[in-house]
């Protein structure tokens, strides 16, 4: 029995900045014409339901005369998010990625309307730049309100100390998916919640999915299954282009090849953003001066890339690329195998780690490879330790700087200048909450709980003094290592030529000897950035010779494009 909370204010309205316009813009009679043209104009109901949560049929609705309520479905409870009136449209980012909608659309008198499908929008947004920035903006800040006010399909149910709810937060956040957390030791009413889905605490993190389904420790796998993140991409049909990471490289890659119409799919291990992602604040990207977070920058690049016509499959890793076919094969996690005329392969790299054992045993319940948001309030007053002499460390460091009590950088060379631009070494001498000590590692890490257990929860180092050769313990619960990363190859089984570093080596880097070897099959050498294998490109990271800066990942993945459309005119 569904009851509609119509006496509350519309979820959306209660905090509604100066922003409404653009949040609910209405259009004016020549917008609404040209929006008649990629649409069909209908009549509806009162009472009719235009769309449902369980719905995959993406599409839009530009009201023409009467109303149409959005409501979020909870437990079988309505409550009105906003209320879209003549001239105005509905919906929001899912829409553009063609995912299934967060919001049910009920229409509250007889009225008629413009109904745009997922395609057609992507045609208008990609025709009409009026319209474009309209509808772009508008969807944008609808997800920013939905994300700030907790309204979504999911409630994640956890606790700050489970390694295992950082990471479905962080997967939810940089998939921008909007959701309400609770946490079992802050928020009165969790017991009340997992008694009525019958889950116990041994289960956290719990995400409930559209209200129904009780998923127990969720893999990001499963986490992409129930949300419906992957159901609208065929993985079956020869694309142009796949891109194989959705870091800042895979990203500018599917930018710059949907924008030039090319068939583009991009497969992502994880969320979007790569390592980028993880960084709190980039300073040195081009046209930022006061600096962007990682993941905003990555979220913006996500979103351009879709509105291109670039799909995104996200929790889905190349696992092998079947390099003897043409055209080419890849294999992914739990799916069938993806065609591609060519590939970009932008997998970057991944944290280095330390040599300790137990380290499995803390990793994300207190040794952490990112300083985003999520962690910086986790070590709000308190101390935390950087590990690392390199920019990635500095940022995080000064960045934690502001909420920890005290930052301790440890370091095994005898100075931070020959890693570290000079801008970030004066910040952190100029931080008076931020110690560096030099030539120091950790040896040992402590504290309760195994593996795997949601218990398992750092308390204790132990840093050796290479100086003074005394191991002293030190008293702390968060560990940022930030040492370097390792290229991200492994998948590839041999079937490129790689550095001895294990690099992907492109353009003139390879030699005459390695192009026989890999039995290179061409009259014309690689082009730039071409693996051994023509038509696969390898850019960013986890190309040897790269920068590693976001600058330079981006640089190339577009400039692949341009040896792209080289490649399917042979
Ligand atoms: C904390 C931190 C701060 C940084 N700060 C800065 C900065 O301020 N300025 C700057 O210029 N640079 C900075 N960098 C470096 C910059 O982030 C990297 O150079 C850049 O992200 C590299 O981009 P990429 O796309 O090549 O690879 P990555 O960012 O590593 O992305 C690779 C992507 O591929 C995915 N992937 C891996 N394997 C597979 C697979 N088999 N199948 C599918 N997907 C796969 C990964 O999940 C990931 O999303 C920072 C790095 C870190 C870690």
């Amino acid at each position: 029995m569904i009851a509609i909370m119509a006496a509350r204010p519309p979820l959306l309205e209660v905090n509604l900045s100066s922003r409404r316009e653009d949040i609910f813009p209405t259009l004016t009679q020549s917008q609404l014409a040209r929006m008649r043209a990629f649409g069909r104009t209908r009549t509806v109901e009162a009472g009719e339901v235009l769309l449902d949560t369980a719905d995959n049929h993406a599409r839009s609705f530009i009201v023409l005369t009467g109303e149409l309520d959005i409501l979020r479905v909870c437990d079988g409870q309505e409550d009105i998010v906003t209320t879209t009136r003549p001239g105005q449209f509905t919906g929001e980012l899912n829409l553009l990625m063609g995912r299934r909608g967060l919001v049910r659309i009920r229409a509250v008198q007889a009225g008629e309307v413009i109904e745009v499908d997922h395609d057609d929008l992507l045609a208008l947004v990609q025709s009409d730049n009026e319209l474009s920035e309209i509808l772009l903006r508008a969807f944008i800040l609808r997800r920013v309100e939905l994300i700030a006010h907790g309204i979504g399909d999911v409630i994640l149910l956890g606790s700050s100390h489970s390694a295992g709810t950082l990471r479905v937060q962080e997967f939810l956040t940089r998939n921008g998916h909007p959701h309400a957390y609770l946490d079992l030791e802050r928020d009165a009413g969790v017991q009340t919640l997992l008694d009525r889905f019958h889950v116990g605490v041994a289960d956290i993190p719990v995400l409930i999915c559209r209200g129904e389904l009780v998923l127990r420790n969720p893999t990001n796998r499963q986490i992409a299954e129930c949300l419906g993140f992957n159901e609208a991409i065929d993985q079956t049909h020869v694309r142009d282009v796949v891109v194989i990471g959705a870091g800042p490289s895979g990203l500018a890659a599917a930018v710059y090849g949907a924008s030039e119409g090319l068939d583009v799919l991009v497969l992502e291990a994880d969320a979007p953003g790569g390592q980028a992602g993880s960084s709190s604040k980039i300073e040195n990207y081009l046209g930022f001066p006061t600096g962007i977070s990682g993941n905003e920058l990555t979220s913006r690049a996500y979103t351009q890339a879709q509105k291109f016509g670039a799909q995104v499959l996200i929790a889905k890793g190349a696992t092998a690329l079947a390099c003897e076919r043409k055209p080419y094969a890849i294999e992914v996690d739990n799916g069938p195998r993806v065609p591609a005329r060519t590939v970009v392969i932008a997998t970057g790299a991944q944290y280095r780690k330390l040599a300790i054992d137990n380290l499995a045993q803390f990793e994300g319940a207190g040794i952490y490879y990112g300083a985003t948001f999520v962690e910086a309030q986790l070590c709000r007053g308190e101390d935390a330790i950087v590990v690392g002499g390199g920019n990635s460390a500095g940022q995080a460091a000064v960045f934690l700087a502001q909420t920890a009590r005290r930052v301790l950088m440890l370091i095994r060379a005898e100075g931070l200048a020959d890693t570290m631009s000079r801008y970030l070494i004066r910040r952190i001498e100029r931080t008076p909450t931020i110690e560096l000590r030099t030539q120091s590692e950790i040896v040992a890490l402590e504290g309760p709980g195994k593996h795997g257990d949601a218990s398992a929860r750092l308390e204790r180092v132990r840093i050796l003094d290479h100086q003074s050769g005394q191991v002293a313990p030190y008293d702390v619960k968060h560990v940022f290592v930030m040492t370097g990363a390792a290229p991200t190859t492994g998948w590839l089984n041999g079937c490129i030529v790689l550095d001895a570093k294990g690099f992907i080596k492109t353009g003139t880097d390879l030699t005459p000897e390695e192009l026989t070897a890999a039995e290179w099959p061409l009259t014309r050498p690689p082009y730039l950035l071409e693996t051994s294998l023509p038509g696969v490109f390898a850019v960013g990271d986890v190309r040897g010779g790269n920068m590693k800066r976001v600058a330079s990942a981006v640089g190339e993945g577009s400039t692949a494009i341009a040896f792209v459309h080289k490649v399917l005119h042979e």
